[in-house]
């Protein structure tokens, strides 16, 4: 059995227009890469964090609860060294906490063989979302760790789908470096939809599963719409709206916000259009003055990936 695993823990978009709080794919341009190796004492250590300034301890560190959540349905007399290299910004919309909880299950359960499923590891990686956002969430860890889209259908029992990925769908994501707290975006959320609102969000939730299925490009376009979250929480984003007509308009077919934000994503048909709308996206943020990164990304239909084994 190997001794030593290094991967590659995609960021995702979860959300996606109308699937608020159930749909999430993952990107492949964008992701963190980990370390994780066998060691003599048991338990969990996390070694190093090269990139952001985050708590090596592992109760602080979301890699170290999901992992420990898992250790404690095993019965090893070995533990594990962690080390993360954290390309994505926390608090970014794109996923960061959710690649290092769900890379962390994903790596460990490669070096002890594979006793534990996609949906055991998703249970255990929502442990680190609920250290990072309250509540233990799977819309992140659930595209990172199955590839792809996922849906997540119920929670009790957790019940998660993959969806297919038509060949040529690309996504756009910009992130303008703002801070927006996930518990401040919620608040804006009301606690109640109007059932007019909730017919048109369903209706799209279904057209934009059955465009993935169908390979139909302009379904999934026609269906990326959000009644719901979107009007509220776009207030929080500077130039969202500027952002969003300069994508369509660049031939984007849907956009939207990209997790509780600040991110924004773009799903677009092809690479051309991906990089025209990638453009669209620079000249609106160029003009606010505010510092952004951008990501064109083929949707990653694999999820976590094995850079090194050893
Ligand atoms: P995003 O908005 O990109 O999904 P999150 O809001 O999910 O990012 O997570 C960021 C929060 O999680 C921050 O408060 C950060 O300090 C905490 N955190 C703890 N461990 C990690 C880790 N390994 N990677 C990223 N964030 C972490």
């Amino acid at each position: 059995m190997k001794k030593e695993i290094k991967i590659f823990s995609p960021a995702t978009v979860a959300n996606v227009s109308c699937g608020f709080d159930v749909l999430g794919f993952a990107l492949d341009t964008i992701g963190d890469e980990m370390v994780v190796r066998k060691a003599p004492q048991k338990g969990i250590k996390i070694t190093k964090i090269i990139g952001q300034d985050l708590p090596l301890e592992i109760s602080k560190n979301v890699a170290g609860v999901a992992a420990l959540t898992m250790l404690k349905e095993t019965n090893l007399d070995f533990g594990f060294e962690i080390e993360i290299n954290k390309q994505i910004k926390p608090g970014s919309g794109i996923g960061s906490s959710a690649a290092s909880s769900a890379g962390a299950v994903w790596a460990i359960n490669k070096l002890i063989g594979s006793p534990f499923n996609n949906l055991d590891l998703v249970r255990f990686a929502m442990e680190g979302e609920k250290l990072a956002s309250g509540t233990a969430h799977a819309d992140n860890v659930a595209p990172a760790l199955f590839g792809g889209f996922t849906l997540i259908r119920s929670y009790n029992p957790l019940d998660i789908i993959k969806i297919p990925t038509p060949k040529n769908l690309m996504a756009t994501v910009i992130h303008p470096q703002i801070e927006i707290k996930t518990s401040d975006a919620r608040k804006l959320l009301r606690e109640t939809v109007t059932l007019k609102n909730a017919t048109k969000q369903w209706a799209n939730v279904g057209g934009l599963i059955s465009g993935l299925y169908a390979n139909d490009y302009n379904l999934i376009g026609r269906s990326l719409k959000d009644y719901i979250a979107e009007p509220e929480r776009s207030k929080l984003i500077p130039g969202f709206d500027n952002v969003k007509q300069a994508c369509l308009n660049a031939g984007a077919l849907g956009c939207g916000i990209s997790g509780s934000g600040p991110s924004i994503f773009a799903l677009c048909n092809g690479e051309k259009t991906a990089i025209k709308v990638s453009d669209a996206m620079e000249n609106i943020y160029s003009k606010i003055g505010i510092a952004f990164d951008i990501h064109v990304s083929k949707i990653n239909n694999k999820g976590i990936k094995i850079l090194e084994n050893r």
